[in-house]
């Protein structure tokens, strides 16, 4: 299985791979994640993707491609992988074909989470990453037994930068323009399934399971 999560930002994408990469063995590939991380570690990467994301701007698309397509490089990307949060825009989108192609491979679906914009304004201002182990939780959706303390290693929970109101109004309308578009891109080719994301957790999540039997 090669799946792309799509959806706004806060739409669940990242929570619903959570479970999604643990109950189906797949490799999780999230551009975001890997930018935070090289940031944490000090990489001139991260730092230099920090400059963007912290104004809500999309990353360069060529420093994107170029770490994604190392990524789908390394040995545990050969079988099955979930990207999250990339592509993002059609030049993105376009590279991962190209990518995808050289190695005799193909995305086999694509599911778009979809929420309306107050929940994803709620969601996102409410969000809370432990600072340790990257685990997400919400304010009063899905808080930690402790407060500001995460439930899986203890680690202390912060408020991403890019969840301040201003950038994320930036982030909403930069999807509607750049992001967007890749929803009839994927839809044209018939593996795009759309999954309502303003259910629960555990019923996105069935959906989810639901749309990939269909489709694979
Ligand atoms: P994304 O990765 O798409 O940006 P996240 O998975 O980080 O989104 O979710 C954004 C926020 O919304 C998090 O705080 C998460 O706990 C919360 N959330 C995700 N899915 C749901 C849901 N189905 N119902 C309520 N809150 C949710
Ligand atoms: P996410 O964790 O997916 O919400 O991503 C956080 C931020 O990282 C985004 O708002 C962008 O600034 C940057 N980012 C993540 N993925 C990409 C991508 N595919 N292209 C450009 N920027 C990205």
């Amino acid at each position: 299985m090669k799946i792309l999560l799509m959806g706004p930002p806060g739409a669940g994408k990242g929570s619903q791979s959570e479970r999604l990469v643990k109950d189906f063995d797949l490799t999780s590939i999230s551009t975001g994640e890997m930018f935070r991380e090289a940031y944490k570690n000090g990489e001139p990467l991260g730092i230099e993707a920090m400059k963007y994301i912290e104004r809500g701007e999309l990353v360069d698309d060529d420093i994107t491609n170029e770490i994604v397509c190392k990524r789908l490089l390394r040995k545990d990307a050969e079988r099955c992988f979930l990207l999250d949060g990339y592509p993002r825009t059609v030049k993105q989108a376009e590279a991962l074909d190209d990518m995808l192609e050289k190695m005799n491979s193909r995305l086999t679906a694509v599911i778009n989470i979809t929420v309306d914009k107050v929940a994803i304004l709620e969601r996102m201002i409410g969000r809370r990453v432990c600072k340790r182990c990257s685990a997400t939780y919400h304010l009063s959706f899905k808080p930690t037994k402790v407060d500001g303390i995460c439930d899986k290693c203890g680690g202390e929970l912060y408020q991403r930068e890019d969840d301040q109101l201003e950038s994320v109004r930036n982030r909403l309308n930069i999807y509607e323009t750049k992001t967007n578009p890749l929803i009839n891109y994927y839809d044209n080719r018939g593996i795009l399934r759309n999954v309502d994301g303003m259910q629960s957790f555990n019923a996105v999540y069935e959906d989810i399971k639901h749309a990939l039997e269909d489709i694979t």
